[in-house]
Formats: C-alpha cells, sequence, structure tokens
C-alpha cells in the first residue's frame, strides 16, 4: 500500500515587518498598523504608508470585532496547491470589516457555511495552525 502524503495548508511568510502581527496573533492580540501622520490604517503590513508614504507607522491593538463585508463559500478544492483546505470544505473566506479598523480577509468559523451573511457581525478569535502560526479568523458575535 502507498503511503499517503499528507497535505498541508499554506502559511504566511514572516517577514520583519509583519511580525508584530504574527506576534499579536499568537498573543490573541488584532495589531494593526496606522500612520501617526495621517491615520490611515494600514494593511497588509508594510514599511510605509500607502497614502502618504510616511514610514511613521504604529502598531495599534484594534478590538477584532467587526462585520462580513462579503464572502465566499469554498466547497471544493481545485488543483494539489490547495489539497490542504480538501478537509475544511464547506468553508467560509470573508472580507471583514472591523470596527475600528481597516478591512480584513480571513475564514468565518463556528457556524454552519449557510448562516453567514453580509453585515454579519463578528468577532475574532484566534486559531493555532500547529506550525507556530497562529491565525485571526471570525466567529458570529
Ligand atoms: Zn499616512
Amino acid at each position: 500500500m502507498a503511503e499517503e502524503k499528507v497535505a498541508k495548508k499554506p502559511l504566511p511568510d514572516v517577514t520583519p515587518v509583519n511580525q508584530p502581527f504574527w506576534d499579536g496573533a499568537k498573543a490573541s492580540k488584532l495589531m494593526m498598523q496606522k500612520c501617526t501622520n495621517c491615520s490611515t490604517w494600514v494593511f497588509p503590513p508594510r514599511p510605509v504608508c500607502g497614502d502618504c508614504a510616511s514610514e511613521k507607522l504604529d502598531w495599534v491593538q484594534v478590538s477584532g470585532t467587526g462585520k462580513v463585508f462579503c464572502f465566499t463559500i469554498i466547497r471544493e478544492v481545485v488543483g494539489t496547491a490547495l489539497r490542504g483546505f480538501a478537509p475544511d470544505i464547506p468553508y467560509v473566506t470573508a472580507w471583514v470589516d472591523l470596527d475600528d479598523g481597516p478591512r480584513l480577509c480571513s475564514n468565518v468559523i463556528g457556524c454552519p457555511v449557510e448562516q453567514v451573511k453580509i453585515d454579519m457581525p463578528v468577532v475574532t478569535v484566534f486559531e493555532d495552525s500547529g506550525d507556530g502560526i497562529t491565525l485571526p479568523k471570525f466567529k458570529p458575535a
């Protein structure tokens, strides 16, 4: 019997620029960059503000509450690159507008996929990937 290869999910690359985001997630805190010059939220993490090019960016803990802006229900994995997600099917990938921060893309978990709706209030939950990365996800508030 051939040995079955276990497909793993791709994980984010932790860099010096995004390290505070991932360190925060590991500590169950949702951290976002905010420009101290023009007050614009900066996400995904960058070395400079996308609006004013200032390098003066602070890391701010946000509440983690928000509303679903839009979403899709993933019901099939196509190709081999994303095979690691197959056990999660069906699952929801959503853009969430944080109440006190920017729009963030992640998964909505903790409810049947059919219950996810536009404008649904959600709250951040932190899921240990088992590989040293904690992923911020959302569940119904
Ligand atoms: Zn700025």
